[in-house]
């Protein structure tokens, strides 16, 4: 996709793979529901036989002379139960570095949650070995995230057997090289750039506000999956750690978006990839960028 700017950043991203062929059903949401906004849905996110994609995208912002890879998605030569990410071998860092960014050149990493889908790029296979991707950055995470999947205190949490052996591969080879920051809720990663706590998709999930030269948005993972989620917020897609967090998330951002034109740039919203909440005579809709 073309990169575009939000005030004086620069956006940019790169494609993992896609996931295709969904039914609208799997979201739950009722007949009427979609056929009320079914004006709006196609075609981005309904698609013919009612049928939508998720994408597997990460995000490269570039502000001022710093930038910051949001999500590094699955990464290749991973086992994974769900066969459509299992042992991966996709030219993801060729797609990267074709963007214009050397993986030399990332300045921060931050990872909304820590799925396999959103941190498996943080390392690679090198000579055996689990080593991180990005050699010179500094690898922001939420330190309640951590907190969730670290293996001393996984076992308290419910089980999600698709993340076995994630952190061991994705996030404990990042702390050993000291790449590491654990953060808390607020930090700024760069003065224009935070992290916010976006709960319930997992307990520690965690989302990026960028506010410059007048223009806002958020970067919200996995905090939705589907535009229609926004509309009716307890709408699920999949598993998830806290089901009342993640309607409190979802208001938020729709509130947000609302009231100050919000961009909102969630994980794997198919093109155009991002969007903004609109309230008319008709409704409230998710108007993509
Ligand atoms: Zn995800």
């Amino acid at each position: 996709m073309a990169a575009f700017a939000i005030g004086d950043a620069m956006i940019d991203s790169a494609l993992e793979l896609e996931m295709p062929g969904i039914p609208i059903t799997a979201l739950g949401a009722n007949g009427a529901l979609v056929e009320a906004h079914r004006a709006w849905l196609a075609p981005h996110f309904l698609e013919p036989g009612d049928l939508w994609r998720l994408n597997f995208r990460s995000w490269i912002v570039k502000i001022g002379d710093k930038i910051v890879v949001v999500d590094p998605c699955t990464g290749n030569g991973r086992p994974n139960p769900i066969p459509l990410f299992d042992r991966l071998d996709i030219p993801f860092l060729e797609r990267f570095e074709a963007t214009g960014t050397r993986v030399e050149d990332v300045d921060y990493v931050f990872c909304t949650h820590m799925h396999y889908d959103h941190c498996g790029w943080n390392t690679m296979l090198r000579d055996g070995r689990w080593v991180p991707t990005f050699p010179n950055a500094r690898y922001v995470f939420a330190r309640r995230e951590l907190d969730r999947w670290h293996p001393d205190r996984v076992a308290r949490y419910r089980r999600v057997a698709y993340n076995d052996g994630v952190y061991e591969r994705s996030i404990a080879p990042v702390v050993a090289a000291g790449l590491a920051e654990l953060v808390l809720d607020g930090h700024a990663i760069l003065p224009n750039l935070h992290v916010e706590p976006g709960p319930g998709h997992t307990h520690g999930h965690s989302m990026l506000r960028l506010v410059t030269g007048g223009a806002e948005a958020m970067f919200s993972g996995d905090a939705f999956h589907h535009p229609l989620q926004l509309i009716e917020p307890t709408l699920h897609f999949g598993d998830y750690d806290d089901g009342e967090a993640i309607v409190a998330t979802r208001r938020r951002l729709v509130e947000e978006s609302l009231t100050r034109d919000m961009l909102i740039i969630p994980a794997h919203l198919p093109h155009p990839h991002a969007g903004r909440m609109k309230r008319s005579a008709a409704g409230l809709r998710f108007e993509p960028a």
